[in-house]
């Protein structure tokens, strides 16, 4: 397949499975047909071998689990945003149904109960009575049907609202959770402070030891970081990057906590699961930042403290100036 027609290629696909053309088909059909995404491949081959055509729903799994298997925070999010979509759309769907059919079951006994106000007799006033107990029985477990469906949706709905906050990695809140938790100390006018947290030369671990190994020390650190600064909130903010918000303005309380964090992680006698093989200790270095104007710039200068402890040495935990200089935390 040449890079000249992949576009034509997509959307044929996507039309041979009567799919929209919509971004996450048209990713999902694109990731496939070049052959980029394991996860993808492995999946719709499986399908495709089987002769069932994909659907809908089975590209949002798909994408979900490719999101997953993936490096990129966006990538999970556009995944995840398309799963809620779905559901809130399935929802609407039902709601519409239901009205539907609840107008329906007033129309016919309606008309049935003219019939008896117009005087019908006999036979005839027998029919319709019949017919408005036959119809009241139908609509009840039309609702009742209609009403488990609804529970399932909202439990299905609740699942993934809670996957769109939370790291699927670690299980702790996401850079998305991260983003409202601000939001809301911006609309409450809460004076917070902000510490952006950085494995110190996480990648030589991936190197050495696999990425396996790698996504465990993340869980670790991800633990020992909750357990050490609760009750404040520490988010998964990136790849080997965790964020903590303090609702308090002391940055130097936060450098303090976060220190302390940081020698405890860092005194731990870690070892391979697989060897026992001991295999060196976690350090992380640590920019701090009091809130300031806008949460995009407390942030900002929160990353500039970060970027000063790596460049200073790394293993530290730096406070951002309320001007000037990066102040040490130590
Ligand atoms: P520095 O001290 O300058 O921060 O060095 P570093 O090696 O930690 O930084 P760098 O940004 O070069 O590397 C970060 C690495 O983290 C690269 C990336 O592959 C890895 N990483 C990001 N997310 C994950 C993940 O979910 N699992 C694993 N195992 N590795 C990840
Ligand atoms: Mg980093
Ligand atoms: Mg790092």
């Amino acid at each position: 397949m040449t890079k000249d027609n992949i576009g034509g290629e997509v959307l044929a696909f996507l039309a041979g499975n009567l799919l929209d053309p919509t971004p996450t088909n048209y990713r999902f059909g694109y990731l496939y047909l070049t052959r980029s995404s394991k996860v993808i491949c492995e999946e719709t081959d499986t399908y495709i071998d089987n002769g069932m055509r994909m659907k809908q729903e089975t590209i949002v799994e798909i994408m979900g689990k490719h999101a997953s298997a993936s490096d990129d925070p966006e990538e999970r999010i556009a995944a995840r945003d398309e799963a809620v979509e779905m559901f809130l759309n399935a929802a609407g769907d039902l709601a519409r149904e239901t009205k539907r059919q609840a107008d329906g079951v007033g129309r016919d006994i309606a008309e049935e109960s003219q019939a008896i106000r117009e005087g019908a007799q006999g036979e005839d006033l027998k029919g319709a009575i019949r017919r408005i107990i036959d119809r009241a029985a139908t609509a009840e477990r039309e609702l009742s049907t209609a009403s488990s469906r609804i529970d399932r949706l909202q439990r299905d709905l609740e699942e993934a609202r809670n996957k769109a906050l939370v790291d699927e990695l670690t299980g702790i809140p996401n850079r998305r959770a991260t983003r409202a938790m601000i939001q809301d100390l911006e609309i409450r006018k809460v004076r917070y402070c902000t510490a952006i947290i950085d494995i110190d030369h996480f990648k030589v671990i991936n190197d050495t030891y696999g990425h396996a190994v790698g996504d465990r020390a993340l869980k670790l650190v991800a633990n020992a970081l909750t357990e050490a600064l609760a009750p404040w909130p520490v988010s998964r903010w990136g790849g080997e990057e965790f964020l903590v918000i303090a609702e308090t303005p002391d940055a130097a309380l936060l450098a303090e906590k976060v220190t302390i964090a940081k020698d405890a992680l860092a005194d731990r006698n870690l070892k391979l699961r697989e060897t026992d093989e001991p295999m060196g200790a976690i350090t992380f270095s640590a920019g701090v930042a009091v809130n300031v104007e806008t949460s995009d710039e407390t942030l900002c200068r929160a990353d500039n403290a970060l970027y000063e402890a790596k460049k200073s040495g790394r293993n530290k935990v730096l406070i951002a100036p309320e001007s000037g200089r990066v102040a040490d935390a130590a």
